[in-house]
């Protein structure tokens, strides 16, 4: 998929070293792995789970992630 999409877009390994980088430290730690941080409940405020359908609080529905957020 990669080569597909540099070989269509222009994008170099470089392009996508630095996007795999930043991706790495919207966790703020840089090390290798991404771990998706919990949500505020809108309902009741409280915090939510990243793999929770629900509020543990309140049951109301948690907001909707990319599969991507949860990798
Ligand atoms: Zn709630």
């Amino acid at each position: 998929m990669w080569q597909l999409l540099a070989e269509t877009s222009g994008l170099t390994m470089a392009h996508l070293e630095h996007r795999v980088y930043a991706l790495d430290l919207e966790d703020g730690v840089h090390d290798g792995r991404r771990q998706a941080r919990p949500t505020d409940c809108a309902t009741c405020g409280a915090k939510v789970h990243p793999s929770a359908r629900v509020c543990t609080y309140c049951s109301a529905q948690a907001p909707q992630r990319s599969i991507f957020d949860l990798l």
